[in-house]
């Protein structure tokens, strides 16, 4: 597969916010991917080389292993810190044997939690500062003037320098808003996933010139594998698109994704530097109208009205 030449564009997730590139590399499966240390700092660099030069964590990640995997890299090559930025996530807390005092599954934003957890994932990353900390997922006990005091006072510390949050609805992103300014909500979406495109997840971060991230843009990989029949009948689909146009499968997606108004930026989940370099051709190129519609019309299986 050939790397596309132009570099990853880069965007302002809001008006005189935090710029992000377009394509976001997700680390959630780092620990899977068995790199030696040398093999992660390559990954990273040749990222960077292609404008990818934004990085999705969380605390959580890999049983709470991947940002130390990730800062085990950064203290090998210690100029890459600051050709990057770091996005990273907290309020769930795991039963895991990385941390002993959990005693069942939960969430935590209380403010005190919040702050223990930035601290740790700053430890962990070896670095001053986030560029972007996300809480992870809407938690019932949720106080929005504790967690927007709590995100304020990490940004007043230099620990972050934006704040965001994660699989949010739409009332709850605006009400916290409301406290802090939120540089984005980062939902899951793909053409196996539809649902932030009509619950009007995209519709107001569109409306407050607010761009979401994507998680699972090829959703989990289950595009390529899933013999569910829609799914097969998707990927035909998607496949005839792309031997037309001459692009990847997976380009294809990717561009479908990104030719939403709420310019969503996509998170890659692949080890392989080939999979990062086909999300970043997809921003060098425009579905036809028709082409867009006809995937939304294999991904549920009806045309629109
Ligand atoms: P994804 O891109 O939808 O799925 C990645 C999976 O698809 C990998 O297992 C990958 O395998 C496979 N894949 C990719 N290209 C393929 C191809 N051409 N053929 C066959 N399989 C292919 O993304 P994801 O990993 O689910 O999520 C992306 C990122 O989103 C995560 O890393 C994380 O940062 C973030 N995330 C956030 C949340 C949240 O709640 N905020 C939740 C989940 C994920 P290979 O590695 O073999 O390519």
């Amino acid at each position: 597969m050939t790397h596309s030449a132009a570099p990853c564009p880069r965007l302002s997730t809001r008006k005189d916010g935090l710029e992000l590139s377009r394509i976001v590399a997700g680390m959630w499966r780092m620990n899977e991917w068995d790199m030696p240390v040398a093999a992660r700092v390559d990954f990273i660099e040749r990222c960077l080389e292609m404008g990818v030069t934004s990085f999705d964590h969380a605390d959580i990640y890999g049983n709470y292993s991947v940002e130390g995997l990730f800062g085990e890299a950064l203290r090998a090559s210690p100029g890459l810190r600051a050709r990057m930025e770091i996005v990273s996530k907290c309020g769930i807390k795991l039963v895991s044997t990385a941390r002993p005092a959990h005693s069942i599954q939960h969430y935590d934003t209380s403010a005190a939690h919040i702050v223990a957890s930035c601290e740790e994932s700053l430890r962990q990353l070896g670095t001053d500062y986030l560029d972007l900390l996300l809480i992870h997922r809407p938690d019932p006990l949720m106080d929005f003037d504790e967690v927007a005091e709590a995100f304020t006072r990490l940004q007043r510390e230099g620990k972050v320098r934006h704040v965001g949050v994660s699989n949010f609805t739409r009332h709850q992103f605006e009400s916290l808003n409301r406290r802090v300014p939120l540089a984005t909500n980062q939902v899951e979406f793909s053409p196996l996933y539809t649902g932030p495109m009509f619950d009007e997840t995209f519709d107001g971060l569109q409306d407050l010139g607010i761009a979401p991230m994507v998680w699972s843009p090829l959703g989990g990989g289950r595009l390529f594998t899933s013999n569910d029949a829609q799914a097969i009948a998707l990927r035909d689909v998607v496949k005839e698109v792309a031997g037309r146009t001459g692009q990847s499968f997976a380009s294809v997606v990717f561009a479908w994704i990104m030719a939403l108004p709420s310019r969503p930026l996509p998170i890659t989940g692949s080890g392989r530097i080939d999979a990062v370099a086909d999300a970043v051709a997809a921003t060098g190129f425009a579905l036809e109208r028709s082409d867009w519609f006809a995937i939304l019309r294999a991904a549920r299986g009806h045309e629109v009205a």
